[in-house]
């Protein structure tokens, strides 16, 4: 297959200008077809929702290239129903699943020289977008929506690989309350969050681990990623919160620790005082797969898991789940959808 000319092996995760993005617009009660756009520029009208009150869900997947050649990307089904969830809790038209399958098949396929070639570390990234476009002022739903999907070649989340980074768990400020949106993948949550990572950050921290914010007590998750941890007797504890975004990668990771590693796993509210009983801990996402925890600050106390290496179990969980994706194991969950170029 024809190949862009890009340096596979140290690309960065960010935006790159592809060959096309689809968009569909609600109209009339009805998804319009794809239209196949070659300018990265969206046409709006200055008073849609989406740019006023925050009438805006997204989702994220990758595509990978096997050592045979076949590109399958990791579980869209999930994301496909995620989004519709997330469109229903901002009152949005959902965009229906079985159309976002074959829009996810359809970019990749229109971008087949953007998916990085086996074994450089890389992945084409898929970003769906939904926003409100009926411009009304007044705040209410929009009548019309858009919804856009584009790809954009990356490298792996975190340049340096499997690297362990320091958490802080932070008190005052959240991203989400309970009974608010914080379960939905929409852009709302991120304008909250962006203050608290400057302010971690500032702190010398690479992420903040968020408490919940009724009781201030109990673990939700880590800016864009899930949190777990691995227990001394090797449970994988993750956060069940109604604040946190139902991750598929953790729950992927869910599946692997009981099924292949014969672990026992607890999906319960964790207390912020278990950090200090973990073993090991980690992030979890789409972007990183998993980012292991070196340690994480509470007040004036730190837990400490590791140094520079990564614990047995996070590694373990990091190879078998990038196996499945890269082809490299069998795929006995039926994870990957193939695309057909
Ligand atoms: C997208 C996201 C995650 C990770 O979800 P995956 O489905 O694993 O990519 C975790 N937390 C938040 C807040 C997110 O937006």
């Amino acid at each position: 297959m024809h190949k862009a000319n890009l340096d596979w092996g140290n690309l960065s995760f960010g935006y790159m200008k592809t060959n096309c993005h689809l968009e569909y617009y609600f109209k009339d009660g009805k998804w319009s077809e794809a239209k196949v756009v070659k300018d990265d520029i969206l046409h709006l009208h200055m008073s849609s929702t989406c740019l006023h009150y925050g009438q805006e869900a997204f989702e994220g997947m990758k595509a990978f290239t096997h050592k045979d050649g076949k590109v399958t990307v990791f579980r869209a089904d999930e994301n496909a129903r995620r989004m519709v969830k997330s469109a229903e809790k901002i009152l949005m038209q959902p965009f229906p699943e079985a159309m976002f399958l074959d829009a996810v098949k359809q970019i990749v396929k229109l971008n087949k020289e953007y998916i990085p070639p086996y074994g450089k570390g890389a992945s084409l990234y898929i970003r769906p977008l939904l926003i409100g476009v009926s411009g009304i002022l007044g705040v209410r739903p929009s009548d019309d929506y858009l919804f856009v999907i584009f790809v954009s070649p990356v490298g792996p989340y975190f340049k340096e690989g499997l690297k362990p980074i320091d958490l802080y768990v932070e008190e005052e400020m959240k991203r989400a309350v309970p009974g608010g949106t914080g379960d939905a993948k929409v852009g709302g949550n991120y304008a909250a969050s962006l203050r608290v990572s400057k302010k971690v950050k500032d702190l010398g921290y690479k992420e903040v681990l968020y408490l919940d914010a009724a009781h201030n007590r109990y673990l939700d998750e880590s800016g864009p990623a899930n949190f777990f941890g691995i227990t001394k007797d090797k449970k994988y504890v993750t956060p069940k919160s109604e604040s946190i975004l139902p991750s598929i990668t953790n729950k992927s990771l869910m599946t692997l620790a009981k099924e292949e590693l014969g672990m026992a796993v607890e999906q319960r509210p964790v207390d912020v005082n278990e950090i200090f009983d973990f073993a090991e801990a980690g992030c979890c996402g789409t972007a990183a797969v998993i980012t292991p925890v070196r340690s994480i600050t509470y007040r004036d106390k730190k837990a400490i898991y590791t140094g520079d290496e990564t614990g047995p179990v996070c590694s373990a969980l990091y190879k078998k789940l990038t196996a499945i994706q890269l082809g490299d194991e069998e795929d006995k969950y039926g994870w990957n959808m193939e695309i057909p170029l």
